[in-house]
Order: structure tokens, then sequence, then C-alpha cells
């Protein structure tokens, strides 16, 4: 329990306008891609977000119709970049140590459909890479790893996570291991099979002024939470159109990456060298999680939500998934359970809800 929440800090929690006045040129997208094809192995393509990033991937190195391995635990991003590929996903149940799939629960999804597996490394808890590697090998799947919760992480055989699969997707989205809002990255490290578009074209206007104010936002957000006002005016601003859910952020895959998000995450890349980052997300299983939840609210904190809710998260898109809660029961039982806290607030900051958050600890488990 000790280590609960210890996270890496979303780069702007002390510079809320630092994206409002960021002005990025052609040559920051450049030095990214340019960076990100060195650090990985391979050739970069700069996109709109992580589940674009993650489709491209998918849509190289796939045929239509091919079957996908996922993490029976993840958010409607991945679900929706399989599908825009074309690809039926196949989810494995999690464990309840690290929350992503162990060899048992994939030799159970796995069938002759499936050609390939993507690694998630779920909250930046690492898989066993080798094991993984291993089975991959027996069954002749290709591994993708989605990098949106773990960049600059290792497993533990001490590779950086991104240097192993077939391709490597990251976003650079709200609250993930690069926050610059949004945006995303693909470094495709073997020989492409099937040829992509680089994504080209212009962001749209109204997208790039929200991911600039949203940081501002954010803090006012958290601010009036102290006298309980943060979530009616993030449903105000969200009502405005002001601030787009994340899970909303439209898949595109033509879309270039802004060049401002691309200073942005390249400055955030290169502060996490290997090894240097955390888990994003510690987390911990509680019986009530609604008291807990209400009781962290009354503290003041500010959250709209945590990952996550249900096993494909968020619940307004769960029905589209049609998720069999039978054959991912741990899954389905975490879903209920965990809890953990957003990168927005310090670790001092989080004291308090750390010691709500233990008088609530699961008796069935979870990290103590
Ligand atoms: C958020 C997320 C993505 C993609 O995120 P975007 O919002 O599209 O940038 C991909 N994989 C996982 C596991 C995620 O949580």
């Amino acid at each position: 329990m000790k280590k609960l929440f210890f996270l890496g800090l979303a780069a702007d929690i002390k510079h809320p306008w630092r994206h409002f006045f960021t002005h990025g040129t052609r040559k920051n997208a450049v030095e990214l891609a340019g960076y990100l094809g060195k650090r990985y192995g391979g050739e970069a393509m700069l996109c709109k977000n992580g589940r674009s990033a993650l489709a491209l991937a998918l849509k190289t190195y796939f045929t239509p119709g091919d079957a996908v391995i996922v993490n029976g635990f993840t958010c409607y991003a991945v679900y929706e970049a399989v599908k825009a590929a074309g690809l039926k996903p196949v989810f494995a149940d999690i464990s309840k140590e690290n929350l992503n799939y162990t060899v048992d629960t994939l030799e159970k999804a796995v069938s002759d459909k499936v050609t390939g597996i993507i690694v998630q490394n779920s909250l930046g808890n690492p898989v066993d890479m080798q094991k993984i590697e291993k089975f991959a090998g027996k069954h002749g799947l290709i591994i993708i790893e989605d990098l949106a919760h773990c960049a600059g992480m290792s497993y533990p055989d001490g590779r950086e996570v991104g240097t192993v699969g077939a391709a490597a997707a990251l976003s650079f989205g709200k609250e993930k291991s690069i926050d610059a809002v949004s945006g995303g990255a693909v470094v495709f490290r073997h020989p492409k099979w099937h040829t992509i578009q680089v994504p080209s074209k212009l962001p749209k206007f109204t997208d790039c002024l929200r991911e600039r104010c949203y940081p501002v936002f954010g803090l006012w957000c958290r601010r009036l939470a102290r006298v309980k006002l943060g979530g009616a005016l993030m449903r105000t601003l969200m009502a405005l159109r002001l601030v787009e859910r994340s899970a909303d952020n439209r898949l595109d895959l033509e879309r270039r990456l802004p060049y401002f998000e691309a200073k942005l995450a390249l400055a955030q890349l290169k502060a996490r060298g290997k090894s240097s980052a955390g888990p994003l997300r510690e987390f911990c299983l509680v019986d009530n999680r609604a008291n807990v939840l209400q009781e962290l609210r009354t503290a003041g904190y500010f959250f709209d939500g945590f990952w996550y809710e249900c096993p494909i998260s968020p619940k307004r898109y769960y029905k589209k998934v049609r998720f069999d809660e039978a054959a991912c029961p741990v899954a389905t039982e975490v879903s209920k359970q965990i809890v953990n806290l957003p990168t927005y607030y310090s670790k001092k900051d989080l004291a308090a809800a750390r010691a709500i958050i233990e008088r609530h600890l699961s008796a069935k488990g979870g990290k103590k």
C-alpha cells in the first residue's frame, strides 16, 4: 500500500497556461517523428490520437477479418481501433495482480482465427513479455504494443516497452503517460505489409482550441471541487462543448497531430527516459466503491472518472461492445471494485485520498 498513488504527474499541473501559448511548427513534428523512430527502432507516423495510431498499426499488419486478442480490461478506444481496422476483438480475462491477461487466460482466448495480440501493460503494470513472446511464437501471433499507459517503462527483463512488437502505438491524450491533452503516434518496427496513407489532413481549429484550453479548465474544476462545484463546472463545460470527453475523441486516420502537441509530447518523452517512469495509476480494490467515491468528493477531490468502471469503459459505450462477462469474470469483478486516481494531483495532495481508500480496502485482495 505504501506505493499507492505514486504518480507520474500530468506535465501541466504546474503550467496550465503552457498549452494555450505553445507555438509549434512542422519542424517540431519532424523532430518528434525522428525521435520516436530512433527510440523505438522503426518508422514513426504522427496521428490525431492514440486510437488512430493503434488502428494504423493494426491495418498495416493484419488483414480484415482477422481476430486479435485484447486485454479484457481496457477502454473503448482500443475496441474502436480494432473495429476500424476491420478486425474482431477477442477479450482475454485479467489477473487481479496487475490487470493484465495471463498465459492461462490467453490460452483460453486463442483460436485459429486469432493472428495477433495487443499488449497493453494496464495502468503502467508491465506484462511478463518473455512469456507473452513465447505464447505468441507458439501460436504464430504478431505482437502490437499499446503504450498509452506505459511509455518510458520497461518489462521485467529490462527491455523498454515499445521495442518488442511489430509496432508500438502511443497516445498523447489526457492523463496518459505522455499527456499533451490529445494526439498519438505509431512506430512501425517491421517492414509494412499493407500500405497506408500518412495522416496529413489539417487538424480542426476547434479541436485545437479546446485542447489548448483544457489544462486551464481542468485547474478551475479542481479548484472549485474544494467548494463542491468542480463537477458542475466540468459538466457545464462539456455541455457547451468547450471540453470533450476523452472517450469521444474521434478516431480519424487522415488528420495529423497538431504541431504544438508534437512539441509538447516530445519534451515529455525526452524527460521520460528509459525506466524512469513509475506506474501510471496505482490501483486498489475496495468493497463499496460508491461510498469511497462519495467520500473522496466530500473531501474536495475532483475527478471525472477512474480507470475503469466497466471492463470496456466508459459505460456509455459498453453495450456496443457486447462484452462476454462470463468469459472474463475477473475483469468484470475488478471493474466493480477498482479505485485509482488521476495524474493531475501531486502525491502530497493525495495523502487524504489514500487514507480514505485505505479504510475501505477489499478483504479479498487488491494491493496492500
Ligand atoms: C486511451 C487509450 C488509448 C488511446 O487513446 P486516445 O484517447 O485515442 O489517444 C489506447 N489504449 C489504451 C489502453 C488507452 O487507455
